[in-house]
């Protein structure tokens, strides 16, 4: 880069949540504007280390922006994206949460409560016995009394959507640059001047920070007192072999919500082979996010068998792990102007449902960036 150029706007993070705001400031016109990417490729971090279920919106709490932009983003997916053409693995899954308990069962009514709350169709949700599951899925805990079924969840391949956006977002000319690690931003006149680590520059009139679990420290290069504070929240997976396959025919099998398991799954990836994870664990140092242990496969290994008491969880051919960006203020997203400074934008906290909330959130966003350029 021998000339500084100078863009409208810089959106910092080369993740399903940049991209598809990216894809959506250059379809409404906004042209002039460049996505930083620290990695060599986008996608390679938290969007691509997920469960890859664009969920029905179930499960966030009734008022929060997880609530609204999972069912609104899932809305967007089903009539955007999710054609027969689509240029990215996806099918229809329906998920099921299983009760072992009398307290499970209890909460398998609020979350079809909360489902309805939070605008999913009445018909999409229902509570099934232990027979009609066990015809559904035989392999299944004998145990399991009830589950919550929910039939307009899809499960999608997240690093082709996230890299059909892009090769969408270059079509439509799309800036960008790789390699480009972000390390200092200061204000020069009007503009932002942006630094990356190997001295590159270049400047922005307005910046967008979509940075994943880095976000706090991207906003602490321009402000005192964020108004979030990012925790990361890894989760660790095991891919089985696709002999496993046969154990799974239908659905994503969670267990009900806790403190610990919320979010565990047995699903069949798109590929044949069989997803089980993730767990949680809080606070995992920002460097250490793909890294997998053997205490957190073994947790992974028990809700796996918990679930499903027939597929062998020692036929693995692979293991991951990627983090949840977690708003520890709030634990919800975080999608605001700063307020210590112009021209500047967080999109932070995007934990899961992020995947699924992704457009809506892109849309959102370009709606605030509007108003706020008025
Ligand atoms: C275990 C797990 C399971 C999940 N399951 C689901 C699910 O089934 N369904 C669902 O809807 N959601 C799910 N999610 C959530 C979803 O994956 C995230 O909400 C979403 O991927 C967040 O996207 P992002 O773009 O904000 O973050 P990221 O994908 O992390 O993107 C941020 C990007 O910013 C880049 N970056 C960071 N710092 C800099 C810098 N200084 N300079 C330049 N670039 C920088 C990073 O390299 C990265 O590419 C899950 C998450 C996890 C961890």
């Amino acid at each position: 880069m021998d000339k500084i150029r100078t863009y409208d706007v810089v959106i910092i993070g080369g993740g399903v949540i940049g991209l598809t705001i990216a894809k959506e400031f250059l379809e409404n016109g906004v042209k002039n504007i460049c996505l930083l990417e620290k990695n060599s490729e986008v996608m390679l971090e938290t969007s691509s280390h997920n469960s890859g279920v664009i969920h029905s919106g179930f499960d966030a709490t009734p008022g929060t922006l997880k609530a609204k932009f999972n069912v609104l983003g899932r809305h967007i997916f089903e009539k955007k994206y999710l054609k027969a053409d689509a240029k990215f693995h996806w099918e229809k899954a329906d998920s099921y949460i299983l009760a072992f308990t009398k307290d499970e069962i209890e909460e398998l009514d609020k979350l079809y409560d909360q489902g309805i709350k939070n605008g999913l169709e009445k018909g999409s949700m229902k509570i099934i016995e232990h027979d009609e599951l066990l015809k559904i899925n035989p392999y299944l805990n004998k145990r399991i009394i009830k589950a919550l079924q929910i039939t307009t969840s899809k499960v999608i391949d997240a690093h082709q959507f996230g890299n059909f956006i892009f090769a969408q977002a270059k079509e439509l000319g799309l800036n960008y640059h790789l390699n480009f690690k972000v390390n200092e931003i200061t204000k020069n006149k009007n503009h932002w001047v942006i630094k990356s680590d190997n001295n590159h520059i270049l400047n922005a009139n307005f910046i967008i920070n979509a940075s994943g679990v880095r976000a706090e420290e991207i906003a602490r290069f321009v402000e005192k007192n964020p108004l979030f504070k990012i925790k990361t929240r890894r989760g660790q997976y095991l891919v089985l072999d696709q002999s496993e396959n046969k154990f799974t025919p239908t659905g994503v099998f969670f267990l009900t919500p806790s403190k610990h398991g919320k979010g565990v799954i047995v699903a069949s990836l798109l590929d044949g082979r069989v997803l089980v994870g993730p767990n949680a664990e809080d606070n995992v140092p920002k460097d250490n996010i793909h890294l997998v242990t053997v205490e957190g496969l073994k947790y992974v290994r028990k809700i796996g068998r918990k679930i499903n008491s027939k597929i062998n969880l020692d036929r693995v051919v692979s293991v991951f792990a990627g983090s949840r960006s977690i708003n520890e203020l709030t634990n919800d997203y975080y999608i605001d102007n700063s307020k210590e400074v112009d021209n500047f934008f967080h999109v932070a906290g995007i934990q899961s449902p992020g995947l699924s909330s992704s457009p809506a959130i892109a849309e959102y966003v370009f709606k605030r960036y509007k108003e706020l350029k008025k």
